[in-house]
């Protein structure tokens, strides 16, 4: 267990001051903005501070979170990862959006449409997300959350998915850069774990070798949905096989059939502490999608928030019992009000213990948001789970075989 952990929660805009002092949410707050999820992240921090988590109190006094405001990202951290193309082209808000040509090159249609002030959203996210990382490098914090942040399908040189930054990439870059924390003259080992509905396909690439014999430091494992027509078709969203030529144990995928609920998570959760144990990681940058959540528009899996195998019990595993500095990010979600409940679930999941799930929902602005059971629990539906018994064997089996190959990897070629 982590005792007296301490906590940033870095938000873009105006909402470190929203969210410390509990006044109304300024008219300007650019990730409410998002067209996917417009007034989203205004509702998400509306209920993270009504119910007052934030204000939490160690007993020996001192405040379990510390509210950041965050910087904009310059324009060469962006770089980091995306291209002077794209990042000039989005970045200029004088730019014409009359050109079909350059709109089509740099992904700003159909799903990703140009929005008011997506520039600053775009240095904000990304500098929101870099802000909670500088807080874990530097060893202020145990756990840094931006629920924000969680950009995983925005890619190098356009936006995708209902992504426009790829903030989870740039953390990834600037954790590798880390002074390591657990063993001196090593490399810190950054360890990406994706729990969207979603394949984490621009994250996946973007640390994908096909290189695979030498020890990496960054090891991507993302579990989701995938099926003929799903977004993002990927190469690498299908289950790992270690006999594919451009196969590589560090950049992993364990996709789940409709219906996937708290049962078949437990059932699979063996799988990521074994590839956690192998790697080791000293950074663990979960990206908390809560689109597999029942309820949600997506409606393609039956996750749920609390009892064993729920979301909350993943996240509390990671949180308290793993070792490593965490990155909490968000990610998609489309019932806003199912997103708000489990982002504010995991943000007392992070101070623990959590908050029951039958907590009423506060009085604020957003309360009939919250019918018709008013409470902060996001419960299962009635969807018939389709990960079947011979299903999750062949999922087992593959991932024997993986983590074989890891441990070797790992012993052969220690960083
Ligand atoms: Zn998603």
């Amino acid at each position: 267990m982590v005792s007296r952990s301490r906590f940033h929660h870095s938000t873009p805009g105006e909402f470190a001051n929203y969210i410390s002092s509990n006044v109304t949410c300024p008219a300007n707050q650019v990730s409410s903005l998002l067209p996917s999820n417009k007034n989203r992240s205004l509702l998400v921090h509306s209920l993270v501070s009504a119910l007052g988590i934030l204000s939490e109190v160690a007993s020996n006094g001192q405040k379990y979170f510390r509210v950041l405001r965050p910087r904009r990202a310059s324009l060469r951290e962006l770089l980091a990862y995306h291209t002077r193309d794209y990042l000039e082209y989005a970045l200029n808000p004088s730019r014409n959006h009359e050109d079909q040509t350059q709109v089509a090159e740099f992904g700003l249609e159909d799903d990703c449409p140009p929005f008011h002030n997506m520039h600053e959203y775009i240095h904000l996210v990304a500098g929101a997300t870099l802000t909670a990382v500088g807080a874990i490098k530097e060893g202020s914090c145990d756990v840094a959350i931006c629920w924000d942040g969680g950009r995983h399908h925005a890619q190098k040189t356009q936006a995708s998915g209902f992504c426009y930054v790829a903030d989870c990439a740039l953390a990834i870059l600037s954790l590798k850069r880390a002074v390591p924390l657990s063993i001196p003259h090593r490399k810190p080992r950054v360890m990406y774990l994706d729990l969207d509905l979603h394949f984490s396909d621009a994250v996946s690439q973007a640390f994908h070798s096909v290189n695979s014999t030498v020890a990496s430091q960054v090891l991507t494992l993302s579990i989701h949905h995938t099926s003929a027509g799903f977004f993002p078709v990927s190469s690498l969203s299908t289950l790992p096989n270690p006999d594919d030529p451009s196969f590589d144990p560090y950049t992993l995928s364990l996709p789940l059939k409709p219906g996937a609920s708290n049962q078949t998570f437990a059932r699979i959760w063996p799988i990521v502490e074994g590839i956690r144990g192998i790697f080791n990681p000293d950074f663990i940058v979960l990206q908390c999608g809560v689109d597999g959540l029942a309820g949600d528009p997506m409606a393609t899996w039956n996750w749920s928030l609390g009892g064993p195998g729920s979301l909350g019990w993943c996240v509390e595993r990671i949180v308290h019992e793993w070792p490593g500095k965490k990155l909490l990010l968000g990610g998609g979600g489309y019932n806003s009000a199912n997103a708000a409940r489990a982002w504010a679930f995991l943000t007392s999941v992070a101070v623990s213990p959590p908050l029951p799930l039958d907590t009423p929902i506060p009085d604020h602005r957003a309360f009939p948001l919250y019918q018709p059971s008013f409470t902060l629990d996001v419960p299962a539906g009635n969807m018939q789970d389709q990960n079947s018994e011979e299903y999750l064997q062949d999922v087992e089996t593959h991932y024997e075989r993986v983590q074989a190959i890891l441990q070797r990897i790992s012993s052969e070629a220690p960083l």
